[in-house]
């Protein structure tokens, strides 16, 4: 079919009927476009993507760097120390020798504009890390492309694609419908308008019609709430309604996390609290020389060091940092972020509820048992390969020569909307594994799906939901004499035997129908429950013949009085890493649950199996939910770990009730109507491969695999982000409330000076604290960081001890640097000193970089000592410590540095000394631990 280039920007195709806009984008309702011409119309009309108009500009990105309250400070301490160069030139008249003058000012404002370049890369970095993560979850599309179905990107979607839609899909393009069986749209994306809105293809409307009446139409970014259709792509990428309004485009979602929050909070108190201290300093200093002005400047030099000091430059960069490599060690463990404060709050989930099928087990259906009352057939075979034998009581049967199996094999493949295909060497599904598993049954028994169709073509379908959890198809016989029954039309329909059997009046029996007597009932029962005390997943079938085709939305009325048929019973085997996962969550006090549509018993087998539950738990049913207040079920949630037969409403209040006893809870949902719980879940944690668009457009977290281990796996890392996060900042701001004391010492012990410059805090907040923090975020994961409870979501980032232990430390820090400040205040003040007066400065510089270098290797563990810690677990560290060590000697010993950066030469014995001081950090935090082991023990 060749394809002549179109209008691709028409609006009107709502006035168009099916064949003309078919016609007019040279396409085929029942082959779609072939390969190669989808391929030159992707040149032609380009790839299906919006460009991304929403989002701040790069300008605005830079622009907004500046605006960090510590940076503003910074600004103004570069002002100030400015005023006071000019200050103290007018004073000398002129420069000296030697000096650079607005020395700390011109340091400190490249130092703002690089951090600020830096903040800019490292954010642009992380936007298009979330955006690169978004398209990695980006929908897959179901089109028609020479004669077969196909998943294609949603980016390759061409105008005069067939595209095929069913319930959960978000619509990858705008199109024409074609066909439709019980479509409803959700176009709040688009129009603002909450309810569905029910399609229909066959009319023509008016040129004026609205686009929210556009019934005929589906538009790109509205998601398919129930039923089917059938759309010919009419436009694709901005040639969409939704390319149109761009603005509206939602941008990728990068809100701050709760901790960056916190610490914009604590930058904002830190900031207030320099200027009090500031403004102290002056006021005393003043009050204390009887306001003598000649003292000002030296004050002022004072305090512009302190406000530098307290405030830890480094601290949002490193945060960033960590939360970036978090999620890019959980997507290497196949758990995708798509909200970045999961990455911190993965750490604090007490309970994780899981789906069953797909999740806990492996998805792989493969039917075992064949039940119809009258006879149980075992079938042999292994995968989806469509060959084996029905058996029964050890003898081969021909399944087609038992009317009553063979009008059940009818249903398997009638009712069905998946697709069995051999493709690369292997049998494989397209569509739900349950209807697969189905269709190789009916291959057994020696049906073929495409024939099938054909010669009983469905004519109209009640579609399967969670709620439901049964669907219909109605088709129309060729030879209308099943049963003696005369009528035009078959319904088959298949779903939870119960729900079936209570649907059913009559049963197949013998060559007749039979009565389903309460007896039958029961018989029929008892054989659903073993089979599914087994932890099969078993499905009734049923069947009814109607004389005419029923109307949309007469389900309840149509499935009534139907035929028995049997049950089908498959195995889904429970993933083998999934009781190592369980027995971990125990361990580390998450307690796993499984919440699942699927039968009690089959529920319990399989909890059982992989030590989610013990036999004899109990198990509370949808049912049975429904009739609990909310809070009677708050209290059965704290021992019930398996919930069966649920519908999506259950989870929410399943979530809202652990929510309200204090828990943390993480929730998987794949379904269109998953999506309210797992908004209201802490985390919500959606399934890349079976789940549904909307469900992943809801959810924090995408488990590229499906796999429960991989929650367990996310929230391990999630701790190890929180843990490493609540270190550095224990590192960090231990050191800053070092200095602040040490600053603040000095004038007190009348040393005539202050030890440190801006400049030099400055470069120890920066590089001496800021390398070993970014290399202690790399620590890898504690051997017990699975064993512990859970972090209290609601805890304070100072609790457990690290705010003592900050002021502490500080204290510490502040003492021995102070006695090193006095000691080598003494000595180089001596007479006899030979060396530069001024190098007691330096010690103090020195001291205070080089103990926090013991600081770091000390603190890499809470409880283990460093002689019991690998040191080339985190080679980044050793390395940190090496060069931040050799970056201060160059400080000290490269003249036109130590010029630059206002340093003295220090005499080897002056350097063992600041070494030997600083090692007493070291060795104050390996006692702590020391005191601590034996203080617990006792
Ligand atoms: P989980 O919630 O753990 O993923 P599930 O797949 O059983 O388990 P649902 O998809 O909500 O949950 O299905 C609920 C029930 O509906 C199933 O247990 C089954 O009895 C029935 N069912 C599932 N798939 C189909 C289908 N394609 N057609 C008819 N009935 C189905």
């Amino acid at each position: 079919m060749n394809s002549t280039p179109l209008p691709a920007s028409a609006t009107d195709w709502h006035t168009l009927e099916v064949e003309n806009s078919l016609e007019l984008l040279n396409s085929h309702a029942e082959t779609g476009l072939s390969t190669s011409d989808a391929d030159q119309r992707l040149q032609v009309y380009g790839t299906n993507e919006l460009q991304e108009t929403a989002g701040r500009s790069p300008w605005q990105i830079l622009l907004d760097q500046f605006t960090n309250i510590m940076l503003v400070m910074l600004i103004a301490v570069a002002i100030i120390s400015g005023i006071l160069d000019v200050v103290k030139l007018q004073q000398a008249g002129g420069v000296t020798e030697g000096e650079i003058p607005f020395k700390d000012t011109i340091a400190i404002l490249a130092i703002v504009v690089l951090n600020g370049v830096l903040g800019y890369l490292q954010e642009s970095r992380a936007e298009k890390a979330l955006a690169a993560l978004k398209r990695m979850a980006s929908p897959k599309v179901r089109v028609l492309r020479d004669s077969k179905q196909m998943d294609i990107a949603a980016k390759d979607v061409v105008p005069g694609d067939i595209i095929l839609l069913e319930a959960g899909v978000q619509v990858a393009a705008d199109g024409r419908l074609l066909e439709e069986s019980s479509l409803q749209i959700r176009e709040s994306a688009l129009t603002g308008e909450a309810h569905a809105v029910n399609k229909q293809a066959k009319i023509a409307l008016p040129e004026d019609t609205p686009l929210g009446d556009r019934l005929n139409m589906v538009f790109q970014g509205t998601e398919v709430v129930l039923g089917r259709g059938k759309v010919l792509v009419t436009g694709t990428g901005m040639q969409t309604e939704l390319g149109r309004i761009a603005a509206m485009l939602q941008a990728v979602e990068s809100e701050p996390t709760p901790l960056q929050q916190r610490m914009t909070q604590l930058g904002n108190i830190l900031v207030s609290g320099s200027l009090v201290l500031v403004a102290i300093v002056i006021l005393v200093g003043l009050i204390q020389s009887g306001w003598n002005w000649a003292n000002f400047v030296q004050l002022v030099e004072v305090s512009l060091s302190m406000a530098v000091a307290v405030v830890p430059e480094g601290l949002p960069a490193v945060i960033t940092v960590t939360l970036a490599l978090g999620t890019q060690r959980m997507v290497r463990r196949n758990a995708l972020i798509r909200r970045l404060p999961a990455v911190e709050t993965l750490g604090s989930v007490t309970n994780i509820c899981s789906d069953k099928t797909g999740t806990l087990t492996q998805n792989k259906m493969v039917v075992q048992w064949v039940d119809t009352l009258e006879h149980k057939y075992s079938i042999t075979g292994e995968g989806y390969e469509p060959t084996g034998e029905f058996m029964n009581a050890g003898q081969k049967i021909d399944p087609q020569s038992n009317s009553q199996v063979k009008t059940l094999m009818f249903g398997s493949v009638l009712c069905n909307d998946a697709i069995l295909q051999y493709e690369d060497g292997q049998w494989q599904v397209l569509g739900d594994p349950t209807e697969g598993a189905l269709l190789a049954l009916a291959g057994k028994a020696g049906l073929e799906q495409s024939s099938l169709t054909k010669q009983i073509p469905r004519v109209a379908e009640f579609p399967f939901s969670s709620e439901r959890k049964r669907m219909s198809v109605i088709c129309q016989q060729s030879d209308p004499n099943n049963d003696g029954k005369l009528e035009n039309y078959v319904m088959f329909t298949k779903g939870s035997p119960e729900i079936i059997l209570e649907r059913c009046q009559e049963i197949h029996l013998g060559e007749g129908l039979e009565p389903l007597t309460p007896q039958l009932r029961a018989q029929i029962l008892e054989r659903n429950n073993e089979m599914a005390g087994r932890g099969l997943r078993v499905l009734g079938f049923a069947c009814n013949y109607l004389a005419e085709i029923p109307n949309e939305g007469t389900e309840e009325t149509t499935e009534q009085d139907l035929i028995w048929l049997g049950l089908v019973g498959m195995l889904d085997a429970p993933r083998p890493e999934v009781r190592d996962a369980v027995a971990k969550c125990r361990k580390a006090g998450i307690r796993p649950m499984m919440i699942t549509g699927d039968h009690q018993l089959t529920a319990q087998a399989i909890a059982q199996d992989l030590g989610i539950a013990s036999a004899g738990d109990r198990v509370l049913t949808g049912r049975e939910i429904s009739k609990l207040s909310q809070t009677e079920l708050e209290v059965l949630v704290n021992e019930v770990n398996i919930y069966a037969r649920v519908a999506p409403e259950h989870k929410l209040r399943i979530v809202q009730a652990l929510q309200k006893q204090g828990k943390f809870v993480a929730m998987t949902g794949d379904g269109v109507n998953d999506a309210p719980a797992l908004k209201q879940a802490d985390i919500g944690i959606a399934m890349g491969i079976t789940g549904t668009d909307v469900s992943k457009e809801a959810s924090d977290m995408v488990l590229l695999d499906d796999n429960f281990a991989t929650i367990v796996a996310a929230t391990e890392e999630g701790r190890v982000v929180y843990t490493n996060i609540r270190r550095f900042i224990k590192y960090i701001l231990g050191s800053n409330i070092g200095e602040v004391l040490t600053i603040a010492a000095a004038p007190i012990m009348n040393l005539g000076g202050i030890p440190l410059s801006p400049l030099q805090i400055l470069w120890m907040n920066l590089v001496t604290d800021g390398l070993p923090a970014l290399a202690l975020a790399m620590e890898p994961p504690e051997p017990d960081v699975m064993e512990r409870p859970p972090f209290n979501p609601k805890e304070s980032i100072f609790a457990r001890g690290l705010g003592a232990y900050m002021v502490r430390i500080g204290i510490v820090f502040a003492i021995i640097s102070i006695a090193l400040m006095w000691w080598a205040y003494n000595w180089t003040q001596a007479p006899g000193y030979t060396g530069d007066r001024d190098a007691w400065k330096t010690m103090v510089f020195t001291t205070l970089c080089i103990a926090q270098m013991g600081h770091a290797l000390a603190i890499r563990s809470n409880s283990r000592l460093f002689i019991e810690l690998n040191p080339f677990t985190n080679p980044f560290l050793l390395g940190a410590v090496i060069v931040t060590t050799a970056l201060q000697l160059l400080l000290i010993y490269v003249a036109p540095l130590r010029h630059f950066f206002d340093t003295h030469w220090l005499s080897l014995e002056e350097l063992g000394i600041c070494i030997g001081f600083s090692a007493l950090m070291f060795v104050w935090v390996e006692l702590e631990k020391l005191f601590f082991r034996f203080y617990r023990r006792s």
